[in-house]
């Protein structure tokens, strides 16, 4: 019978695979019901009965799972409270649900270091003797003493050592891969950083040597800080291909979260059948991300806020548009390793009016001066287009008006004046900010061209499209760069219309997600006593425990966004 003989067999990491799904559940029923649905495409998982209220009445259900599914292979995790779970037991209950565990037909269980230093010899023997061990430690706070730490680990015999650390910086990354191409090859190791900045590790961890890597079963069930699903490690970031020639690419700026980049270009390579992945980089300085970029090495990013000038600085070369306008938004590192920028955002905005007029002579507002507006100006100007720009700081617009010998407009002027395109190159009607840059008697114009891509709809365009006006959405700019990127870096045509498919698609899921959010809170705003509360926390608080659930998921995913 499954799991009955104490003999185990070592787990030989080729018969693994690369992802290990956690999954919890505050009863077994929920764990397994979540556990059922995924058994078929992810065979390796992991059952944190810390999450359990008594762990060990569990074990008839979930040895009942076992029993129905031979091909599983699944870890028993009983993480103590005081290292980082939820077990709230003494070290010897914590070894007695590991031990029931075995009997039950776990094939591996995960015992934290500290527990681990803690038993008898006999016991730890005992246990390993009966199942396989994954002997872990997790840093919450750093990735630091990696070296001492392992020293200690190596003490105790196991079949997997696991180092989890938190990501502070993108350089915590390459420390966690560095260690584990060291060790990987005497040992079988299992390392990745948490949190948002771990993302580095948590894909490309298995080429470093990590014999696999944890993901959530869904958004918003996540077992730590910055785990990503399964759905997205497999589909955004294809990490069962991902391997030594895999070339890596990344989006830079701070923060990074919210981007559509990575489901973009993953969509991209994937369909060009480029062997690349693209990643989230959450720099905190432009000095971390440099120096992540020689070590890992990237092979090109997509520059955003705030890195898109000081980036110029630290660039081999760059093209004649990114010199005039100062700003680049796209990096490629050369065969000689160097690195040289282009600006696409000057693309994103010339070829969706290009498919639609020819540019020469025609009369284009740019309302704002910073860097989409330098790139709008410059890039239009070189089309021949008459251009004029106005700004909430008019010193800034003069000033950019004379450095592209454009024109600058006051505001106040504008209802007086007509224009072929508007474009609107602020950050007005962007996500929460309802908010218009122009007044529907300053919109005489054939076109406006938001350049805010979410929400979907502005309220700009709304006002324009009400006004019978030909409305370019941000989106198509946020393509049209990005395409522009992938020609960059693969010499390849880009996939433009899979690229706009995935990019309006999740535009549409945030668009739905926003909306339950809005009717969350209006469900808890009609829900609230009749006497206000003082604050939103305490109105939360004072709610169902369903609705609190519901608007901590939502608060969740923006959160990741
Ligand atoms: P930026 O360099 O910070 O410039 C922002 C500009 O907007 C400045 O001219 C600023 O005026 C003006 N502005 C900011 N807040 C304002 C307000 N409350 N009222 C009036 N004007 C205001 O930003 P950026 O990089 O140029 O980006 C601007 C927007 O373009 C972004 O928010 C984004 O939505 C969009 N964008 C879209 C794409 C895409 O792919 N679709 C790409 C890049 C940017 P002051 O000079 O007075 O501060």
């Amino acid at each position: 019978m499954r799991g009955a003989a104490p003999t185990y067999s070592r787990i030989q990491r080729f018969r693994l695979p690369r992802l290990c799904v956690a999954i919890t559940g505050s009863e077994p029923a929920d764990l397994l019901q979540r556990a059922e649905s995924l058994v078929r495409d992810n065979p390796f998982l992991e059952f944190r009965l810390d999450y359990f209220s008594q762990p060990a009445a569990a074990f008839p259900k979930l040895r009942h799972f076992l029993e129905l599914h031979p091909e599983a292979t699944v870890v028993a995790t009983c993480r103590r409270a005081v290292n980082g779970g939820k077990f709230k037991g003494s070290i010897q209950s914590q070894l007695d649900i590991l031990l029931k565990a075995a009997a039950s037909g776990f094939q591996l269980v995960d015992i934290e270091l500290q527990s681990a230093q803690e038993l008898k010899t006999d016991h730890y023997t005992d246990l390993r003797n009966r199942v396989g061990v994954i002997l872990s430690f997790h840093d919450f706070k750093a990735t630091r003493k990696l070296e001492e730490t392992f020293a200690g680990m190596r003490e105790l015999p196991a079949d997997f050592y696991k180092v989890v650390t938190t990501a502070t910086n993108l350089y915590d990354n390459v420390t966690m891969m560095k260690f584990l191409q060291t060790h990987s090859g005497g040992h079988e190791m299992v390392g990745l950083c948490m949190g948002e900045q771990g993302i580095i590790s948590r894909v490309l961890g298995v080429r470093a040597g990590s014999v696999f890597t944890f993901a959530s079963v869904a958004p918003g069930e996540e077992t730590a800080p910055g785990q990503v699903s399964v759905s997205e490690l497999r589909d955004t970031y294809r990490i069962e291909m991902v391997e030594a020639s895999t070339q890596v690419y990344g989006v830079a700026g701070d923060p990074v979260a919210h981007s559509l980049s990575p489901v973009m270009m993953n969509a991209a390579f994937r369909r060009e059948t480029v062997n690349a992945v693209y990643l989230g980089l959450h720099a905190k300085n432009l000095k971390d991300l440099l120096a992540c970029v020689n070590d890992i090495p990237i092979r090109g990013m997509s520059i955003t806020m705030p890195y898109k000038e000081e980036v110029v600085e630290a660039l081999s070369n760059s093209d004649a548009l990114t010199k005039q306008i100062g700003a680049c938004n796209t990096v490629v590192r050369g065969q000689d390793g160097k690195l040289y920028g282009f600006n696409t955002d000057v693309a994103g905005i010339v070829t969706p009016l290009e498919q639609r007029m020819a540019l020469d002579s025609k009369r284009i507002l740019v309302v704002g001066a910073g860097g989409a507006a330098r790139a709008a100006v410059f890039g239009l100007k070189a089309r021949n287009a008459e251009v004029f720009v106005t700004n909430r700081t008019p010193e800034t617009a003069q000033s950019l008006a004379r450095q592209a010998k454009a024109k600058y407009v006051k505001r106040n002027d504008l209802p007086k004046l007509s224009f072929d395109v508007i474009i609107n190159a602020t950050p007005l009607g962007m996500n929460g900010n309802r908010q218009s840059p122009l007044d529907e008697k300053e919109l005489n114009t054939s076109y406006v061209f938001d350049l805010v891509y979410t929400p979907a709809e502005t309220k700009l365009m709304k006002m324009a499209k009400a006004k019978g006006l030909h409305v370019i959405p941000g989106l198509e700019m946020f393509v049209q760069q990005g395409a522009r990127q992938f020609e960059i870096w693969t010499g390849k045509p880009a996939p433009v219309a899979e690229m706009a498919y995935v990019v309006s698609k999740a535009l549409d899921l945030r668009t739905t997600e926003n909306v339950a959010e809005r009717h969350e809170s209006e469900e808890i705003a009609e829900e609230k006593p009749e006497k206000p509360a003082k604050s939103a926390r305490k109105v939360v608080a004072a709610r169902p425990k369903r609705v609190v659930a519901k608007v901590a998921k939502s608060a969740k995913k923006s959160a990741r966004r």
